[in-house]
Order: structure tokens, then C-alpha cells, then sequence
């Protein structure tokens, strides 16, 4: 049997693969100049554009360019009027951010379930956390596949909840024929230099809701009356007023040039996911130790993370010893998400403690997101799973 680069054996690679890496080309790099040559770097016709594109792609009426996902989500919630007093149903199992905002909000973060088969809230579990201060739902469609949206959505239109859907992870899956952010009253999404498209930092808030839009546009730029980054052009004004006490959340044209040319390779970066994750289902299918990722009948997955469950009644190791041993073959590997609710701040805070969450705490045990990114080549992938299998059957139990 082949020994692991950790236990003496040689590595796989001889350089390390990086768990994620952006593909970054001439066009972007040839926009970005444009734009710096131009003389207006901060929002400006570049960021309207890409409003107007990512619109278009996601199939929904407005889009308002923000610089995160999470100030997208802060926003998305403040302009909703959450506020002290408040809750907010969340999954644990997601990034920080998803539940920092609501406390930013003066709100109360409530931690629901997920299902083991999407890693999604689960609709059971958050009709049972639905309180009389019960405000809005913020499901997250992890990995790339979206979630149980369609019954989220039923229950949060029964009991007058708003549905933002965090769309970090999606550029364009679909759940019952319809893209996933056009669910809830408002969806955020994330350029983040590892998310499928990327503007380095940036995000985007997309709606159906005309008020909504407008109020975000203002909220964004210190609360100024619309269309305020005019002020400085030849029809622009030194006139301004302040109708709310605002943020400074707005995308600059530097990024948004560059999210223009990573939306018109949306579909190619996405087939490049698919054919990685697609070689990586056929040739971990056999593996024991492992629960791979499925795509769900009625819908799709975007593959933003590859994201398997090791079983480790069937290893002897630990998840922690088994990504220090993939290192060890010179292959990242990252692990999506530490449960919100086993972190410090929330426990100390909301007074949540493990073992309140039982499937979210067992889905958290054995993950481990593989490298999965466009810019990887067939030997990439190829030592990928080399690397996975060698340690999976070294450490198998007999
Ligand atoms: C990345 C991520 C975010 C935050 O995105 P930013 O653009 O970095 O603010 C929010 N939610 C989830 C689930 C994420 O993975």
C-alpha cells in the first residue's frame, strides 16, 4: 500500500495546489487599466452597467452594486427595517456573515437546522423556531446548489416573514426552473476574489421591488438623494441631500469592470466547475470513506465548493489529521463552515452551546471541501483524488 507524504512517503505534487484561485485573464486586466486610464475610478458607468448585466443574467427586475455580500446582506436587512428586538432565522452552518449582520441590526440571530442531503435550512426545523418576533429568514444555498427555497418560501409567505436569500455560493443555479435570488424579496450575492465570479471584494443586491431598489441605492452611498456619484460630471450638481443616515457600501468602476468581464465568462467558468466536479463524482465513486456531493432532482449546482463528508466511522483518522495529510501531499483543502453556534461570540452572546444541533454539528465533523476551481488542469485533479484515495485507504478501519 502507497504510504502518505505524512506518515514518510513521497507527496503527490512537488508544489502545492491552492484550495482556491481566482482566473484572471487579459480582459480583466486590460478592463481594469481602462478604467484607471479613465480618470473615474469610484462608482460610475462601469458599476451601472454591471447592475444592468447582472440583472439581466439573474432574470430579475433591479440590481444594486454593493461592496460585499455581507454589507449587501447588512443592507438588505436594515432597509427592511430589521431591528433591536427582532428575530432572524439563519443557519448555523454558513459563513459568519450571514448571522453578524443581524446582530449589526440590534436583531437576534436564531439558529435553525439543515438537511444532510444540501447542507440547507431545513423547512421543519425553522417552522419550529418561528416565534412572534420572527421577522425574516436568511436560507443560504450552500456550495452552489440552492436549498430547499420553494418550501422556505411557502412558510415564510404563511407566517408574513421576509425571505433574503445569501446567494454567496450561486451565479445562475436554478431550483425548479428559476434562478436562485429571485425568491426572496431580495437576494445578495458575492465577488469575493474565491466566489465563482469575482471583482477581488464586491457584491450585488438583486429585487423585484422598485422601493426597495431606490432605498438601496441611497442607503449605499451615506443615505445622498439618488444618483448622487453624478455630482461631479458636467450635468452634475454640488447640490446634495442627506434623506438618511446612510452607509458607504458602493462598488468602485475598478471592480465593476473587472465583474463585467467575469459575468461574460460565467457560463465557461461554470462548465469548467461542472467538468471537475463531474470527474470527481466518477472517480471518488468508489471510495468508502467518503460521502460525495449529488445534484438534486429540480435543481442545479454551480459548484462553487466541492464539499465531501468523510465517513469517519470507516477511518481511523480524524478530519483534522486528514487535511494536515492532504497538505502533506502538497493539496489544499478548506472546511465550509465551523457552526455559527459552536463559535465564541455567539455562545457567549445568545447563550448557545454544542449539541444543540444535531445534524449541523455531524455535517461539520467530517467536511472538507476539495480544490475546485476553473483554473486547475487534468493533472491538478488527477493528484486531487490520487492524494484523497492514498490517505482514505491507508487510514481505512478493517
Ligand atoms: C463568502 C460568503 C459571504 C460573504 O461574502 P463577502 O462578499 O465576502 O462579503 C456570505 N455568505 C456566505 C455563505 C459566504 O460564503
Amino acid at each position: 500500500m502507497e504510504k502518505p507524504a505524512i506518515e514518510g512517503g513521497s507527496p503527490v505534487r512537488k508544489e502545492f495546489l491552492p484550495f482556491a484561485r481566482p482566473s484572471i485573464g487579459n480582459e480583466e486586466v486590460a478592463a481594469v487599466t481602462e478604467v484607471l486610464k479613465s480618470g473615474w475610478l469610484t462608482t460610475g458607468p462601469k458599476t451601472k452597467q454591471l447592475e444592468q448585466e447582472f440583472a439581466r443574467f439573474i432574470g430579475s427586475k433591479y440590481a444594486v452594486a454593493v461592496n460585499s455580500c455581507t454589507v449587501g446582506l447588512h443592507l438588505a436587512l436594515a432597509a427592511l427595517g430589521i431591528k433591536s428586538g427582532d428575530e432572524v432565522i439563519v443557519p448555523s452552518y454558513t459563513f459568519a456573515a450571514t448571522a453578524n449582520v443581524v446582530v449589526h441590526c440590534g436583531a437576534k440571530p436564531v439558529f435553525a437546522e439543515i438537511r444532510e442531503e444540501d447542507f440547507g435550512l431545513d423547512p421543519d426545523d425553522v417552522r419550529k423556531r418561528i416565534t412572534k418576533k420572527t421577522r425574516a429568514i436568511i436560507p443560504v444555498h450552500f456550495a452552489g446548489q440552492p436549498c430547499d427555497i420553494g418550501a422556505l418560501k411557502e412558510i415564510a409567505e404563511k407566517h408574513d416573514l421576509q425571505v433574503v436569500e445569501d446567494c454567496a455560493h450561486v451565479s445562475g443555479a436554478t431550483y425548479a426552473g428559476k434562478k436562485a435570488g429571485r425568491f426572496g424579496k431580495v437576494a445578495a450575492f458575492s465577488f469575493y476574489a474565491t466566489k465563482n465570479i469575482t471583482t477581488g471584494e464586491g457584491g450585488m443586491l438583486v429585487t423585484e421591488d422598485e422601493d426597495l431598489a431606490k432605498r438601496f441605492e441611497v442607503l449605499r452611498l451615506h443615505g445622498m438623494s439618488r444618483e448622487a456619484w453624478k455630482r461631479y460630471g458636467k450635468e452634475g450638481n454640488w447640490q446634495y441631500e442627506i434623506i438618511e443616515a446612510g452607509y458607504k457600501y458602493n462598488l468602485s468602476d475598478l471592480h465593476s469592470a473587472l465583474g463585467l468581464v467575469q459575468l461574460k465568462r460565467v457560463e465557461e467558468l461554470y462548465r469548467k466547475r461542472k467538468a471537475i466536479a463531474g470527474y470527481y463524482a466518477k472517480a471518488l465513486a468508489d471510495s468508502e470513506a467518503l460521502i460525495l456531493p449529488k445534484e438534486l432532482p429540480g435543481r442545479s449546482h454551480d459548484w462553487h465548493l466541492y464539499a465531501v463528508r468523510l465517513r469517519l466511522d470507516r477511518l481511523r483518522i480524524d478530519r483534522a489529521r486528514f487535511i494536515e495529510a492532504l497538505a502533506k501531499e502538497n493539496i489544499g483543502a478548506s472546511v465550509h463552515f465551523i457552526p455559527l453556534h459552536l463559535q465564541p461570540y455567539y455562545q457567549r452572546t445568545f447563550g448557545y452551546a454544542k449539541g444543540m444541533l444535531p445534524v449541523t454539528e455531524k455535517a461539520f465533523e467530517g467536511e472538507v471541501s476539495l480544490p475546485l476551481y476553473p483554473a486547475m488542469l487534468e493533472h491538478d485533479r488527477e493528484e486531487v483524488v490520487h492524494a484523497v484515495k492514498k490517505i482514505t485507504r491507508f487510514y481505512a478501519k478493517d
